[in-house]
């Protein structure tokens, strides 16, 4: 069996390797849908027990990551292991080392304006080859959001990365998903305070 059952969720086996491959041939294709990619922390797995919205969202997403060494050690016992951790963070970092090299585009969605716009200032150093096709902070009010749904739409960026917190950033890509124009969005918690912060 590819997948090891944690509290109801379906975990694939993947190394983050193969998880950064998976999305490689993600962008290669010419679907049109949104390929969500959850990062399957604890309190994901905790919260879908009782929020029966998220746990949908997460049975239909392309991709269920195992962030953190809990996820890994507890998939241990339960008879089938996962091959390590993938957690939001790294995997950001490996798909802006990969999209350096690649060309792969991104908006950022999320943290505050100071950190988004040092966060954008930073990658643009750090890797060159990484086409940022905009940005904008996390604190926006539900009248700002169909100006900011439009703006990803009307970038097509290859990677939506939204740091606006668990579950939120899980609900906001997918209420917009359709709208949206990514290829791959991807809910990545504090991820951005840490390279803007
Ligand atoms: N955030 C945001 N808008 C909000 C609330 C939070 O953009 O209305 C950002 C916050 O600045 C931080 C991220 O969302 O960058 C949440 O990080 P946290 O570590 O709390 O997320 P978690 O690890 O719980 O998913």
């Amino acid at each position: 069996n590819q997948h090891v059952p944690i509290m109801g969720i379906p975990f694939p086996k993947l190394t983050m390797e193969q998880s950064v491959v998976l999305l490689q041939e993600v962008i290669d294709q010419k679907e049109q849908r949104l390929f969500h990619v959850v990062t399957g922390n604890p309190e994901i797995v905790m919260s879908c027990q009782k929020d029966a919205q998220l746990r949908q969202i997460v049975d239909e997403a392309g991709l269920v990551t195992a962030d953190g060494i809990g996820i890994v050690m507890v998939s241990r016992v339960r008879g089938g292991s996962l091959p390590e951790r993938v957690t939001g963070c790294d995997l950001l970092f490996k798909l802006l080392e990969e999209g350096d090299r690649k060309g792969w585009s991104f908006y950022f969605l999320g943290a505050d304006e100071e950190t988004s716009r040092q966060a954008v200032i930073n990658i643009r150093q750090q890797y060159p080859g990484v086409v940022i096709r905009g940005r904008h902070h996390g604190f926006f009010t539900p009248e700002d959001e169909p100006r900011i749904v439009q703006e990803i739409a009307d970038a097509a960026p290859d990677f939506l990365i939204v740091a606006l917190g668990a579950p939120r950033a899980e609900k906001w890509i997918h209420s917009h998903k359709d709208k949206l124009h990514a290829k791959i969005a991807i809910g990545v918690g504090g991820s951005l305070d840490i390279i803007g912060g």
